[in-house]
């Protein structure tokens, strides 16, 4: 398995499993960039994974000085380990206009594969030779423009390129320690590169530029290709007697996104803490990071809650009445429904208890963060969302089962059956504990 949260905090192999690898549960430094003049001695890069890295160049070269290494750094990605289980990639993005380069780096994540010691020295072994785990496509420098001018800013795609090459190290740095291991009933694969890819790019298919869209279309293709191809080694080499490839959800375009805190401070409920976030010791009520649409008031039964059961159910009336009338240019409110905590539809001014769950517009992305300024809409980050299904067929969960004596097919269908479709294929030999 390569997927998160498949192991506990202390590294306890689930029951039944034979191997689990985990990669995204621990990150030890996040992605970062240097831009560097045309001619530079030596300039120090630290961060808690890299804490003696050193850049320098002389016009064409770019090198990198760690642990008394030096190593060569171009316009492709270099892997550079530090110990087994942590490593990261590197690689230098030229401005044709300045002479300057930025250097890039990867976020620095600690593996952990857990099971049969063979197993796990064999993983470790190809771990090696793939590079270090990645985890995600470093969206955030494909955002602010560190990969080059995006499609959606009028680039030539260059920036989408380097996207897909850092999606390419995701997909072969998450499966490619497990690809040939044969001793499993079950094997499970998460990749997160369509999420990722999509999160940036689906919006743009919705443009007023053919082209755009065309070169929107091509991206998304290529991502979907890297998944392929990667599913494909996995069969060539396992021989699996089935396979079912799912998403566990769709994407939609946004157009804004929308900050729920932010009209809490504003109603006098939110108070930030010093991370920019809602203080949930000193908040009467908040929207919740989980990002479920989940808004809470400051009740005593939580922890470290002050307020008695009616303030409760007054402050969080006064919020969920206070982020529905919060509305955008357009005078529409990012929510269309609100439900009581037993699921049950209700008005903003009849809620009661001490919890709600707002079910937002599709083309609006709520983000719990609380800022300093005041406004609760911007410009969205992202190109597209998923946070809530409000119908549209884009949003829908796909999957496609294949076996032997069943030919491939496409299903369009609620994720939480999947659960039930593989135990049909392992015939009952699956307890699914749980629900989804
Ligand atoms: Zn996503």
């Amino acid at each position: 398995m390569h997927a998160p949260w498949t192991l506990t905090a202390d590294g306890v192999l689930p029951p039944g499993a034979v191997l689990a690898a985990d990669g995204l549960n621990d990150r030890v430094a996040r992605e970062g960039a240097l831009e560097i003049p045309e001619v530079c001695s030596e300039t120090p890069f630290p961060d808690a994974a890299s804490p003696g890295a050193v850049i320098r160049r002389n016009r064409d070269v770019v090198e990198l000085v760690e642990r008394s290494e030096t190593i060569r750094l171009g316009q492709f990605w270099t892997p550079v380990w530090r110990e087994q289980g942590l490593g990261r990639w590197y690689r230098a993005i030229p401005d044709p206009d300045t002479g300057a380069v930025t250097i890039v780096r990867s976020g620095a994540w600690r593996t952990r594969i857990v099971g049969a010691s063979d197993a796990v020295r064999d993983a470790r072994r190809r771990e090696r030779t793939v590079g270090p785990f990645l985890g995600e496509s470093m969206g955030s420098f494909y955002r602010n423009g560190t990969f080059g001018r995006r499609l959606a800013d009028g680039g030539d795609g260059a920036a989408e390129d380097v996207l897909l090459e850092v999606a390419e190290i995701v997909v072969r740095t998450m499966t490619g320690p497990f690809v040939d291991y044969l001793d499993a009933d079950l094997g499970l694969w998460y990749l997160p590169v369509v999420d990722d890819i999509s999160h940036e790019v689906v919006g743009l298919l919705d443009s007023d530029d053919p082209a755009t869209v065309e070169a929107a279309w091509a991206v998304m293709a290529r991502a979907y290709e890297l998944v392929d191809s990667c599913l494909g080694e996995t069969i060539a080499a396992q021989r699996p007697d089935g396979v079912v490839v799912s998403a566990d959800h769709g994407m939609a375009p946004i157009r804004s996104t929308f900050l729920p805190n932010v009209a809490l401070r504003s109603a006098g409920l939110a108070i930030a803490d010093e991370h920019g976030e809602a203080d949930t010791g000193a908040s009467d009520a908040w929207y919740h990071e989980a990002g479920t649409g989940l808004v809470l008031a400051n009740a005593r039964h939580l922890e470290g809650g002050y307020l008695d059961t009616a303030a409760a159910t007054r402050a969080l009336r006064t919020a969920v009445e206070a982020i529905c009338s919060a509305t955008d240019e357009e005078g529409r409110s990012a929510v269309i429904m609100v439900l009581d905590a037993d699921g049950n539809i209700v008005e903003p001014a009849t809620v009661s208890g001490v919890e709600a769950t707002l079910v937002f517009r599709s083309d609006v992305l709520p983000v719990a963060d609380l800022p300093v300024d005041d406004r609760p809409w911007r410009e969205p980050r992202r190109s597209a969302a998923h946070v809530t299904n409000d119908g549209d067929t884009r949003l829908a969960a796909t999957y496609v089962i294949a076996s032997p004596g069943r030919s491939a097919r496409c299903l369009d269908r609620d994720n939480g059956e999947i659960a039930g479709l593989v135990n049909a294929m392992l015939e009952g030999k699956v307890t699914v504990c749980g629900s989804r």
